[in-house]
């Protein structure tokens, strides 16, 4: 399987970064290897002093798709969850200025904690579904999908058209603002509307 990652798709979190809001979905891949599962803890690499948390709506793909047109596209995803892009904020800030690729700071191992999946059938509307992070029972990021400025549909098939999706690949859909460091002994707990779906350590 493999992760693809949307960039700045909530206007308010591009602009806390100061990059424009791009005119097409900003994309980028995670391996396999950056998977963390079953809120099992994130041990704080060594090559970075700034960590940020990006928490995201995760689709989980269920079969092949290769430039899927618009009228097909929701019957790509049937689970939807919740995933943090942690990002090696240092790092990337590097790569940004010299024009360099960002996968040092993006697909580090266990750079993609993922929770459960929920069935999609159980959102009502897949354009208002709230989302959030809170570290150490403070709210920090608060999203909701209608803010999203390339929605899921859009995204299944922009990057089906590049990239072929297979059963099982997961694409983390963007943050909303508010990301921010954490720091070893962060408890981050991320919900889906009201229902906590994420519950893990900085360690
Ligand atoms: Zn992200």
């Amino acid at each position: 399987m493999k992760i693809i990652a949307v960039g700045r798709n909530y206007a308010e979190h591009a602009k806390e970064l100061n990059n424009p809001v791009p005119p097409a979905p900003v994309i980028f891949m995670k391996p396999d290897t950056a998977v963390l599962k079953d809120n099992n803890p994130f041990y704080h690499p060594d090559f970075s002093q700034d960590i940020h948390h990006e928490i995201e709506i995760v689709l989980k793909i269920c079969k092949e798709g290769k430039h899927v047109s618009p009228k097909f596209a929701g019957n790509y995803f049937d689970e939807i969850g919740l995933g943090v892009d942690f990002t090696a904020r240092d790092i990337q800030q590097k790569h940004k200025e010299k024009g360099l690729p960002w996968e040092l700071a993006k697909s580090f191992d266990h750079s993609a904690p993922i929770s459960r999946f929920l069935p999609r059938d159980s959102f009502a509307d897949l354009n208002n579904i709230s989302f959030g992070l809170s570290i150490n029972g403070k709210n920090v990021q608060q999203g909701n999908t209608k803010d999203l400025l390339f929605p899921f549909e859009n995204l299944i098939v922009f990057i089906s058209q590049y990239i072929t999706l297979k059963k099982g690949d997961l694409i983390f859909t963007g943050t909303p603002q508010g990301v921010g460091k954490v720091n070893i002994g962060d408890r981050l707990e991320g919900y889906i509307e009201n229902e906590k779906l994420l519950d893990f350590e900085i360690k």
